[in-house]
């Protein structure tokens, strides 16, 4: 299946609340792009797969969890793309038939590699890199997340789908490669609100702030919503991506953009922006990760 550009949408999310505060509330469909390659994956891959075929390598090597979004990504766009693939997992044990987004890397026809935590936390360092570069000559090194240069920059593409009129730009963050890749290219008159679903966001804010061009400004990360850490759920997420769904026929995933928007909503309740203000969500996809939940969006499918 290929990547179709043409099926992203900007819906509109209408409620009660949202009415009453005069707040317009837009979903940029990013998600529907590809099932697997999604979101924003696609676009910090494509410039990689550019500058992969221009010096003549057959192989795109990468990083991640075993959940990892971007990984799954890497494996089905190197299929798609005539290239080998390779992924080397953080800390997995176990089989990995048992873990749905390593079953479909291997069905991609990537080979895996497990990494205990110590050895992957080395995986950044230079010797680390050298040696893989010289063991695997012919692929191309992407890091964790798609996190270089040629992923920021195909994620610039994204600025794009904004419509001129949203003030306040909102997107789930990870590695921070989309968001510090689209607030370089956002207007300046746009605020940005990165999303963070994990603890610790101290040096994930160096990191974006070290790849901002020096006049960049306006934007904040927000780390209240985490239940409980990267990954992790509870109960009342997993009934709000019901709920949402129900409500506005959007899946949301469990990792992301779920607590995205539950963190989003929660704002808003709290007449934390402005009345009149609009809002542009990113819907970044990953909802290949919801399989490994008992998520059954059918359930409350509007007839
Ligand atoms: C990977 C991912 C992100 C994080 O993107 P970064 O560029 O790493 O910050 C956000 N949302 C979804 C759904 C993802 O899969």
């Amino acid at each position: 299946m290929a990547i179709d550009l043409q099926s992203v949408t900007i819906d509109e999310i209408r409620n009660a609340w949202l009415s009453q505060q005069r707040i317009q509330l837009r979903m940029l469909r990013l998600d529907k792009i590809h099932p697997v390659i999604s979101g924003n994956k696609w676009f910090k891959l494509k410039e990689n797969l550019r500058a992969a075929k221009q010096c003549h390598k057959n192989t795109l090597l990468t990083f991640g969890g075993a959940y990892s979004n971007h990984l799954i990504a890497t494996a089905a766009a190197a299929r798609e793309s005539g290239f080998y693939s390779i992924g080397f997992i953080r800390g997995f044990h176990g089989n990995p038939q048992t873990n749905p987004t390593l079953k479909a890397c291997l069905e991609y026809g990537m080979e895996l590699k497990f990494l205990s935590r110590e050895a992957y936390n080395q995986k950044d360092e230079e010797y680390f890199i050298a040696q893989l570069k010289q063991q695997y000559p012919k692929a191309w090194i992407i890091p964790e997340g798609g996190n270089n240069s040629q992923g920021r920059k195909g994620v610039e593409e994204i600025v794009r789908y904004q419509p001129n009129d949203a003030e306040l730009i909102v997107l789930p963050v990870g590695s921070g490669a989309t968001f510090a890749g689209l607030r370089n290219v956002t207007p300046s008159s746009k605020k940005m609100m990165g999303f963070v679903p994990f603890k610790n966001a101290d040096n994930l804010k160096v990191e974006i702030q070290s790849h901002l061009l020096p006049s960049v400004g306006n934007w904040e990360l927000c780390t209240d919503n985490q239940f409980g850490g990267f990954a992790k759920q509870t109960p009342e997420l997993l009934r709000f991506l019901n709920a949402f769904y129900r409500d506005y026929q959007i899946p949301l995933d469990f990792i992301y953009t779920g607590k995205m928007m539950f963190g989003l909503f929660e704002l808003i309740q709290q007449h934390h922006f402005p009345k009149h203000t609009s809002i542009l969500a990113i819907h970044t996809g990953g909802l290949q990760g919801n399989a490994s939940l008992a998520l059954d969006y059918t359930v409350s499918k509007p007839e």
